[in-house]
């Protein structure tokens, strides 16, 4: 297995020729997407979209979307489709998009991917949506989330599982209790993943039912974790022959 991904991972630079197209990150809480979003978006020179910058981006600039976005906001009641759909469509007539984006956090809705479908597709020549979803087991994340601790001295953070103080709740440098943040539990844990999970499913299987969508290790290193989600990008916009139905289950 190790083998065949750091082979796929040679051929990535040639099979995309510095044109990946969009491209959906997935991943539940803690499972490093945004890592991966940022650290693959400088690779590739293309532009990272994710829907919470967007509503900032035109809510600050005051544009007329923004200002609509702001009153159903201020209401308290959820963003509708139409609206964020309309928004991602400005955001790519822009020509920094040309060889791809990374988007992160959007689609979320069915709807919203059917809508980018349509939208994406609509030039000739132009590359389909493919998703990779960034995938750790449950007790992983729930370490990864209950074990961060910080020290409220000097910032530094910890994580009592994966990289322990040298003495338990206490600041390698400078001694001070550490501190965890209050929604850093399993109960608030449990409830952003039966959100995840609900909201995810239905878009996963909408591009999994196509051919275009993978699944990755993201137990492993963050720098495996990356060259797993170039390879498995590089297998979705190659001919598909060595696409397995393994692979696709991961
Ligand atoms: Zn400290």
């Amino acid at each position: 297995m190790a083998l065949a991904v750091a082979d796929a991972h040679v051929d990535v630079s040639g099979s995309l020729k510095g044109k990946p197209g969009p491209i959906l990150l997935l991943g539940a809480p803690g499972a490093g997407k945004g890592t991966q979003a940022k650290d693959l978006a400088a690779k590739w020179e293309i532009p990272q979209i994710s829907t919470g910058d967007l509503l900032r981006t035109n809510r600050d600039h005051g544009t007329p979307l923004g200002m609509k976005a702001k009153q159903i906001m201020d209401e308290g009641k959820l963003v509708p489709d139409d609206l964020v759909n309309e928004m991602v469509a400005e955001r790519l007539k822009q020509p920094d998009t040309a060889n791809g984006y990374i988007l992160d956090g959007y689609p979320r809705t069915l709807g919203q991917a059917k809508w980018l479908d349509e939208h994406v597709g609509a030039d000739a020549g132009v590359l389909p949506v493919i998703a990779v979803s960034i995938q750790v087991g449950y007790n992983e994340l729930l370490r990864r989330i209950t074990g961060r601790r910080n020290c409220p001295v000097c910032g530094t953070i910890y994580n009592i599982y994966l990289q322990p103080p040298k003495v338990d709740e206490k600041c390698d440098l400078d001694g001070t209790p550490l501190v965890r943040r209050s929604d850093d539990t399993e109960e608030v844990f449990r409830e952003r993943m039966r959100t995840y999970d609900s909201q995810t499913a239905p878009v996963v299987e909408h591009y999994r039912a196509q051919g275009r969508f993978e699944a990755v290790d993201g137990s492993k290193p963050v720098n495996a974790v990356a060259a797993e989600v170039e390879a498995a990008v590089a297998r979705l916009r190659g001919s598909g022959t060595e696409k397995t139905e393994k692979q696709n289950r991961v």
